[in-house]
């Protein structure tokens, strides 16, 4: 094979905010594949925050990627060379590819997706990392039932958005936080959430006491820092916060100090439980079907804001941080 890669390598370590000047774009004769190794000609990238802690030196739980190296991006595409029994050349994968046009190595983790149940993308969202954290980070960690109140930050991003989704269809009462009076009118109109807080012009905290004077039994956490301190003052008797990610820092992770409400958890009798959704591997098909069956049925809208263009990598990634997308931002390769 002829082709060369097209590959975003990691040029330099941020402090704050990711952008284009911390990776080089490289062009690279593609290898002869082994035995075990397909070739994925790759169609979409998901952009998720998992990748800015992996540009740090340290410090976060998840191991950092060397200058030089890959970000641990996950994609989806076509195999277009196969040496497994597995895969076949026309099958359509996903996996953790990396930012490349080409992903040649082996078939390790890499899953089948099908192109007739939703389209390709859609299985880095809903039907891929998002649907599925969303919905152990809620529904196993968590155990929701009918009535309670459910708080979710980020309720306009890709991961928030769905919990809250599922949240309604478990018959919660779901109540979204988000950056802008028009992510807002999206959470509770689109996605039917029943109320919807913008934080940058309204004070959380006053707003939830007023929206929730019962409390909050569940907070599904994507954003940490100012946002927890605003639920912890807002908490029910027995309540469950689950700590799905804490944005806000990711920016500057030796930054993080302790909430300052955090004794509300003993008043409260409420625990606060992290969870990784790759604990979970052996339920993803349950899972995958449930969240399907949902998306067939309406209860859950998938929401995509796709960029074009592999070699504006490390301008898409910082829209993670300004707010600039609505759902799973995806790059398309
Ligand atoms: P996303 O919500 O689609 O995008 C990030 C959003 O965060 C932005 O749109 C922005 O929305 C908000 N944000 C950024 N900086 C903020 C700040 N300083 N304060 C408040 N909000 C801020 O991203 P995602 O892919 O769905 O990921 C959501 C969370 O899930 C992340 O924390 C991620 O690390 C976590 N995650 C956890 C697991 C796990 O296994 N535990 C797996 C995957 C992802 P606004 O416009 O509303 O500010």
């Amino acid at each position: 094979m002829s082709l060369t890669n097209v590959v975003i390598r990691l040029d330099s370590r941020p402090t704050g905010m990711p952008g284009r000047e911390h990776f080089k774009i490289c062009e690279e004769p593609l290898p002869d594949l082994q035995a075990g190794e397909i070739r994925v000609a790759l169609r979409y990238i998901s952009i998720s925050p998992s990748l800015r802690l992996q540009m740090n030196a340290g410090d976060s739980y998840l191991s950092p990627v060397p200058i030089g190296g890959l970000l641990r991006a996950r994609g989806v595409g076509e195999v277009v060379e196969s040496r497994t029994e597995e895969f076949s050349q026309g099958d359509f994968v996903e996996g953790g590819f990396g930012p490349q046009t080409h992903y040649s190595g082996p078939a390790d983790g890499v899953m089948k997706i099908d192109p007739s149940i939703a389209p390709i993308e859609r299985y880095l969202g809903a039907l891929g990392m998002s649907g599925l954290t969303a919905y152990f980070g809620l529904v196993e960690t968590c155990r929701p039932q009918a009535g309670q109140t459910l708080l979710v930050s980020s309720a306009a991003g890709s991961v928030g958005s769905l919990a809250g989704q599922i949240g309604k269809e478990l018959g919660c009462r779901v109540i979204g936080i988000a950056g802008s009076e028009e992510k807002c009118a999206h959470v509770t109109g689109r996605l039917n959430f029943d109320a919807c807080i913008d934080y940058r012009g309204e004070d959380v905290a006053t707003r939830l006491s007023e929206l929730a004077p019962e409390g909050i039994d569940i907070f599904f956490d994507n954003v940490g820092g100012e946002m927890l301190d605003a639920a912890l003052l807002n908490l029910a008797l027995g309540a469950t916060i689950s700590i799905c990610g804490a944005i806000s820092s990711y920016n500057d992770i030796s930054a993080i100090r302790g909430p300052r409400n955090w004794l509300k958890l003993l008043e409260k009798r409420a625990s606060l439980k992290g969870f990784s959704v790759f604990d979970f591997q052996s339920e993803y098909p349950a899972a995958l079907a449930r969240l399907a069956g949902w998306i067939d049925q309406g209860a859950i809208k998938p929401v995509e804001h796709i960029e074009v263009g592999l070699e504006r990598f490390g301008d898409v990634l910082p829209m993670l941080f300004d707010g600039s997308h609505h759902g799973k931002l995806i790059l398309k390769v």
